[in-house]
């Protein structure tokens, strides 16, 4: 007979880790300490295996083993950039790939990570779109790249992650149950504070009003890249199912909700979305959900001949924009020798391993 498949403890959401934890233990007839043995562990500890677990007895760490597994990703590559920029590439247990980023500034040391392997939203600016959608990722998946993340920063920069955005591959609120577990598992476990942590999403309205009902202040980052419809479903396939307006509907609701911050991104692409027209529509719409608005210079992907708007247009639309009263800042590009930027993730390992493949639109 199979035995069922072992319930991944990362996975679990903390109160759901404790009460699988109570059960286990209890029915070992074990201290109730064990449970925050376990739980330090996981979350003060960053452990990979239940072997760690030292201070647990080795017939309680057998037993843990027998029932619960912990997700394992395995160091595929790591590469740093000049500008400090540190890329994972993570080989998951099926031999799927995802990939994280680690960005250090000044202030803060920023960690980007994947939600699904690949992305079916196909937008066309974005390498990952391009790419296809694989799969989901579970919650033990994308809480581990910051687990992993955090050891490796620790150990190699001597400091650790201050926040996190869901921007690297894939949609998060396409995947929503696990999206939702790891954010509580990040917050209440690992103890990331709420305002840290920025989901990003390319306007999926259901997910956005789910977010709202979240008592926690994770923040929202819209990935408008277009202030009108028409312009909008040249670059985002999913337009045509959330129109903006319905999107701009979600996003009131989420800023009523309290207390929450909207950021727009807008990745400029010359000759496409960087008419000077497009800077009184895209203040409107930033004004009237109170969004602030990132400005990303395009950067360029395999399957398109694109280019990043001039750096001069860029300013000028953040300069219009502040005039307008929206506050707004340009994003720089970091990671660039290593592909680490924002829709070049995975693109590399693709093309590398497939050879370039063309996919139909
Ligand atoms: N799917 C989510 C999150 C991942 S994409 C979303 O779309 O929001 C993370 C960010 O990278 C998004 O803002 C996306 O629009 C941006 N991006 C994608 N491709 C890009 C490119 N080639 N140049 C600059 N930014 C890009
Ligand atoms: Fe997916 Fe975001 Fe890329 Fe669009 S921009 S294809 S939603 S990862």
């Amino acid at each position: 007979m199979s035995k069922h498949p072992n319930t991944d403890l990362l996975s679990l959401e903390p109160e759901g880790l404790v009460r699988a934890l109570e059960s286990h233990f209890r029915q070992r007839d074990q201290p109730v300490y064990r449970i925050g043995q376990v739980r330090r562990w996981l979350y003060e500890g960053l452990s990979a295996s239940i072997d760690e677990m030292t201070d647990l007895p080795l017939s309680e760490r057998d037993a843990l083993k027998h029932f619960f597994t912990l997700t394992q990703l395995e160091k595929a590559r790591v590469e740093v950039s000049q500008d400090g920029t540190v890329k994972h590439l993570w080989r998951l247990s099926d031999g799927e790939f995802v990939e994280s980023v680690l960005i250090p500034t000044k202030k803060r040391l920023t960690l980007c990570i994947s939600s699904q392997a690949g992305c079916a939203m196909g937008c066309t600016f974005c390498a990952t779109g391009w790419g296809g959608f694989q799969r989901q990722l579970t919650a033990g998946e994308i809480v581990s790249q910051y687990a992993a993340s955090r050891r490796w920063a620790e150990k190699h920069l001597g400091d650790t992650i201050s926040n996190i955005v869901y921007m690297g591959m894939g949609e998060p609120l396409s995947n929503r149950k696990a999206v939702h577990h790891s954010l509580s598992i990040l917050n209440q476990g690992y103890g990331v504070g709420a305002r840290r942590i920025t989901v990003s999403t390319v306007g999926v309205v259901p997910g956005i009003l789910e977010l709202a009902e979240r008592p926690e202040q994770f923040r929202l980052a819209l990935s408008l890249h277009a202030p009108i419809s028409d312009l909008r479903l040249r670059l985002i396939p999913l337009e045509k199912r959330h129109p903006l307006p319905e999107v701009l509907s979600a996003l009131k609701r989420f800023n009523e909700s309290g207390g929450k911050r909207i950021t727009f991104e807008y990745t400029m692409i010359r000759g496409v979305n960087d008419a000077s027209e497009l800077i009184a529509p895209l203040a409107d719409l930033a004004l009237s959900v109170g969004a602030y608005v990132n400005l990303i210079p395009f950067n360029p992907i395999p399957y398109q001949n694109w280019e990043s708007s001039e750096h001069h247009r860029i300013k000028d639309f953040a300069k219009n924009l502040q005039r307008r009263g929206v506050p707004a800042a340009i994003r720089e590009t970091r990671g660039q020798d290593i592909d680490a930027a924002c829709g070049q993730l995975r693109a590399h390992t693709l093309v590398q391993l497939e050879g370039s493949r063309e996919r139909e639109h």
